[in-house]
């Protein structure tokens, strides 16, 4: 199947009589005959559902879908892109282990990692994703578990160089993980240019529809985790709290990975997608096709109205010719990149705030990449608290203005923006 299929018919395949939408399964619990067919699912012997905190039917269905969206071996939904971030680093290191990421990375991560994972025992390298091989070289370190980045940052919209990062993650024996929200697997697949671990914010062009908060783990079956046994014993290493099971030998290099993030990490601390919430994901996911070349074509005849427009300073969108990121942009993603813009008006931040307030068409809000436009002015924000020298340094001027273009008409978005910046 091509990726528009799968965003229709892959992860559920009714049989005779069955529903044709992927079921809502809202159910906590599931019914055993006897208590041995109930144990065998404790051990991790036999499939099956027992407790939704786990596992849950919808979930795995839509779960399904991404996995073959990304060309990955399995998969897992999250209550939220964060707890997918979590579980994805916190499954390969513990205390005591260190972990390389990309500086230019959604600020979200940059806090869970920085923050409350380093309170957590685990040391962070932020690394800048255009630095030298020697500065990336010298950023490893005997207990470095994993790299990550992200395919298209938000809001930097730097276009990380996945096939180099992943070399550099290889040769050192740990896995690449991707943040692949922005882009989605419709504009760029990471798992085939390297990458081992694939997560999402499902909340943005997945679900699209400003709906349903979510996350989702991908798993490209690819790294083998017995050749690394040392660094990842959580793998390679007897489980005790499930009589003794080596998950990298019982489950295999395809499985093994989503398997110990099922058993042991949804088990203990919860932070699944409640199956309704999956339910309108995967409304979301069957137009994502449709919808990403719709946000790809609007995004670019904005940018271009932007960089044309004399009250505009300027204007950064990989899918520029002039945009720093464009050539690796057009080698990631020859159909597009996203839907996201951001740009700075003559006059700075009161500029900004005026321009802002004229919107129609484009709403204010704290979010982005879904079928609605709207904006964002991070200095009145998620940024608020910094000065306008500390929101420089940080790539975030006092004059930065985020603009997530939706699917509406696109004329009807540049004439928005035309009478706005005609107030400026
Ligand atoms: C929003 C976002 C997240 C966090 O996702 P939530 O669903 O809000 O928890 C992670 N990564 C990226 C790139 C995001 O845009």
């Amino acid at each position: 199947m091509r990726q528009e299929t799968k965003c229709i018919q892959a992860g559920y395949t009714p049989a005779n009589g069955d529903p044709r939408m992927i079921p809502i399964i809202q159910s906590t619990t599931f019914k055993y005959d006897t208590s041995e067919d109930m144990g065998r699912l404790f051990d991790l012997e036999a499939e099956g559902y027992f407790y939704t905190r786990l596992q849950n039917p919808t979930n795995d269905m839509v779960a399904a879908k991404i996995a073959a969206l990304e060309g990955g071996t399995a998969a897992m939904l999250t209550s939220s892109g964060q707890a997918a971030s979590f579980f994805a680093v916190f499954n390969l290191a513990g205390a005591g282990d260190h972990v390389i990421s990309s500086a230019s990375i959604y600020g979200g991560t940059y806090n869970l990692f920085n923050v409350t994972m380093r309170r957590m025992g685990i040391d962070f390298t932020f690394v800048d994703p255009d630095c030298s091989d020697e500065e990336l070289e010298a950023a490893f370190r005997p207990n470095t578990k994993a790299v990550f980045g992200e395919t298209i940052a938000n809001p930097a919209l730097t276009v990380f160089d996945i096939e180099r990062f992943a070399a550099a993650a290889h040769a050192h024996g740990v896995p690449l993980i991707v943040d692949n929200t922005f882009a989605t697997p419709i504009n760029c697949r990471p798992i085939e240019w390297g990458a081992d671990i694939v997560t999402h914010s499902t909340t943005k062009y997945m679900d699209g529809h400003d709906t349903a908060v979510g996350g989702c783990i991908v798993d490209g079956g690819k790294f083998d985790w017995m050749a690394h046994a040392d660094k990842f014993p959580g793998l390679t290493t007897p489980d005790e709290s499930y009589h003794g099971i080596v998950y990298a030998e019982k489950f295999g290099m395809g499985g093994a990975y989503i398997t110990k993030a099922t058993a042991q990490l949804m088990r203990d601390l919860g932070s699944i997608q409640a199956p309704m919430n999956a339910f309108f994901l995967n409304l979301g996911l069957e137009s994502l096709a449709v919808r990403m070349q719709r946000h790809c074509e609007n995004a670019q005849k904005v940018a271009e109205f932007l960089q044309a427009n004399d009250k505009v300073a300027w204007v950064t969108y990989p899918g520029l010719p002039g945009d720093r990121y464009h050539e690796r942009a057009k080698k990631y993603m020859p159909n597009g990149t996203c839907g996201v813009i951001s740009f700075g008006v003559k006059g700075g931040r009161a500029a900004a705030e005026e321009f802002m307030k004229h919107l129609q068409v484009a709403i204010i809000a704290t979010h982005v990449a879904d079928a609605h436009t709207c904006v964002l002015h991070p200095a009145n924000s998620t940024h608020r608290q910094m000065s306008d020298e500390e929101l420089i340094a940080a790539g975030v001027g006092p004059d930065l203005i985020r603009l997530s273009v939706g699917i509406e008409n696109c004329d009807d978005i540049i004439e928005d923006l035309a009478q706005a910046l005609a107030f400026v």
